[in-house]
């Protein structure tokens, strides 16, 4: 599955601040980077509407979400309110949509889990009755709008300055995408390895670009001793004497 992450704003559009300098252009990109690398570990694949402070009207993004065939859109954000006191996450999907709302239930759920107190999942219309924000309304799949924290309120503004904060709302909203999507089997992942044209007993993964071996099956052919200190939890590699 192919998930397109969105951290709104970026270039010119970064006057969304808070108080004391999280500027959110910059928290929601870091918050999506994190994301990202998370869910590409657990077999995602991901797309992104922009990876670097960039201006992106919200026509782009969708551009973006539907030529690289994205199976899902999550637009990741900030919140603000004209008063200091409105803190906590809120979740917006589509009205007319099940699987947005399943995924922003999701999404929700994680981000409580993660003891982040919520607004809950909502929805947004304008006037005409559609959904009110563009990159809800004009997705052709799954789409919603994840609001991490209010940075106009003082403690949730320190909060998403620390990378900790921006690490544990990174690790909900990729176990939301997970718990809606399943686990992901990537076929094509399984890549044999060689040595002396004769292949290993078992199969290196492909992930991101980068090949991981079994690391017994791979050194024991390459005539080292493998030794896994169960305490220490490492692997150690001894070469014959
Ligand atoms: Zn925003």
């Amino acid at each position: 599955m192919r998930v397109c992450l969105d951290p709104g704003h970026g270039g010119s559009d970064r006057a969304n601040r808070g108080p004391t300098g999280y500027v959110e252009a910059d928290g929601v990109l870091d918050i999506a980077l994190r994301t990202r690398t998370l869910l590409l570990a657990a077999g995602f694949e991901v797309v992104m509407t922009r990876d670097k402070d960039v201006y992106l009207s919200l026509p782009a993004r969708m551009a973006i979400a539907a030529n690289q065939k994205a199976d899902l859109f999550v637009s990741i954000h900030t919140d603000a309110f004209s008063s200091p006191q409105p803190h906590g996450c809120t979740v917006f999907c589509s009205a007319y949509d099940a699987r947005s709302r399943s995924l922003a239930e999701a999404i929700e759920q994680a981000l409580r889990q993660a003891g982040r107190p919520s607004r809950g999942v909502k929805t947004r219309l304008l006037a005409n009755g559609r959904d009110y924000y563009h990159v809800i309304r004009e997705a052709k799949v799954p789409s919603l709008l994840v609001e991490c924290a209010f940075h106009t309120n003082p403690a949730e503004e320190a909060l998403l300055k620390t990378p900790e904060f921006r690490q544990l709302l990174a690790t909900a909203i990729a176990k939301g995408i997970q718990a809606f999507a399943g686990p992901q089997v990537v076929a094509d992942a399984m890549i044999p390895i060689l040595l002396d044209e004769k292949p290993l007993p078992v199969n290196g993964r492909l992930f991101n670009d980068v090949t991981y071996a079994p690391v017994r099956a791979l050194a024991e052919a390459l005539g080292l001793t493998v030794v896994w200190d169960a305490k220490l939890r490492l692997v150690r590699l001894i070469r014959p004497e």
